[in-house]
């Protein structure tokens, strides 16, 4: 048996006429950027989320630059995030000008620890963008107490959230803007790149219309020097269909999460915990195999022989990346982020995985530890 760690086939396939009669719409109707449908998208999204504004982007990562952009974070600004993300998280400041400052992560949720963002504001401090890793929000109560002690902006990477809720309030409608992502393999994936940022601030939504847009303000007249970061009305088209699905979806890697964590109780592995609270969208079903008493690499190569997917997200941190070392304290500085890198280990959870193949995950890891 193969089981990958996605499967965007079967995705596609499993709503095939949905998809295939939205995208000849747009063919048909010949409005390829923003329009109509992404207008639409967007309030839905914005509502789905419980946000006043959304404001539909070309990729995940402009998600993130456009909001810091328009809040006017740029050169001799810092704004504090985590090391343990994907790399856009990070780049996006330096894109803006900004100056990146990293915090620790919390080892049971992986995503920022407030006590370690308090440590690291300075006068210059402008923002914090905290990541909800793998479809967990990060402690977003303990973060925005800080924001108002410290008159901070918060911007949300929500890229792995869009669903993901703490205490009621969904990803989206805890900062001062977030970022989603349409990368395919996200919980709500495009055919290609797309993203979109939610804020209530009326506003930062116009300031983003106008970036994504070349600055313009107006037919060939122009505020700002600007992007060209819109939507397309393919994408929009498609994601307005799976967001039908979305709901049931999540629902289904909570399922697969729920399975795993009975299948696999009782084994040296930390799996994941939800915190009170919390609605975890599993974006990843990710363990940590402790380093000194199980070989990761070795538990990788048993479930690579057995036809399992598995991936490290993410195997070296970004303080340690060669191009944001002269941002960082080195090896050391951030130990919960480092251990995590050295520890993480993620299965495939995605929805349409079925009964036998998430059994089979399950016993594959299962027959690593018992030999058999
Ligand atoms: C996917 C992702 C992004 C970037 O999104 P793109 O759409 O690929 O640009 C940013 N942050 C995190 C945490 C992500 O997972």
């Amino acid at each position: 048996m193969q089981v990958p760690m996605a499967d965007l086939r079967a995705q596609y396939l499993g709503m095939k006429a949905e998809i295939d009669r939205a995208v000849l719409e747009v063919l048909e109707s010949a409005q390829f950027i923003l329009g109509d449908r992404v207008a639409r998208l967007e309030t839905r999204i914005a509502s789905y989320c419980g946000a006043k504004h959304a404001v539909g982007v070309a990729s995940g990562t402009d998600a993130l630059l456009l909001p810091l952009v328009a809040m006017g974070i740029g050169p001799g600004d810092e704004v504090i995030t985590s090391p343990f993300t994907f790399v856009a998280t990070v780049e996006v400041i330096c894109l803006a000008g900004a100056t990146p400052v990293f915090a620790d992560i919390q080892p049971d949720t992986f995503t920022l620890d407030p006590a370690s963002v308090a440590s690291k504001i300075t006068p210059r401090t402008r923002a914090i963008i905290p990541v909800h890793l793998y479809g967990q929000l990060a402690s977003m109560t303990e973060l925005r107490a800080l924001a108002e002690r410290y008159g901070l902006k918060i911007v949300e990477d929500a890229a792995q959230a869009i669903g993901a809720a703490q205490q009621g309030v969904r990803a989206g409608a805890w900062g001062d803007a977030a970022g989603f992502s349409f990368f395919p393999t996200k919980n709500l994936g495009a055919a290609g790149d797309g993203g979109m940022v939610t804020t209530d601030d009326e506003e930062l939504a116009a300031k983003m219309r106008e970036l994504r847009f070349h600055g313009s303000g107006g037919t060939y007249y122009y505020r700002s020097i600007g992007y060209n970061s819109r939507l397309d009305a393919l994408q929009a088209a498609i994601l307005d269909a799976k967001m039908n699905a979305l709901e049931a979806w999540n629902d289904a890697r909570r399922a697969n999460a729920a399975y795993y964590r009975e299948a696999l109780a009782g084994l040296p592995l930390v799996l994941p915990i939800e915190v009170e609270g919390n609605h975890h969208i599993y974006h990843q079903f990710t363990v940590r195999v402790p380093k000194g008493e199980v070989d990761r690499e070795a538990l990788r190569g048993h479930l690579q022989a057995r036809g399992v997917g598995n991936a490290v997200y993410y195997p070296l941190p970004i303080h340690l990346q060669d191009a944001y070392l002269r941002w960082s304290e080195g090896p050391g500085s951030l130990p919960e982020s480092e251990r995590a890198a050295e520890e993480v280990l993620s299965l495939p959870v995605y929805p349409e995985m079925t009964a036998e193949q998430r059994a089979y995950v399950a016993d594959s890891v299962r027959s690593f530890f018992t030999g058999r």
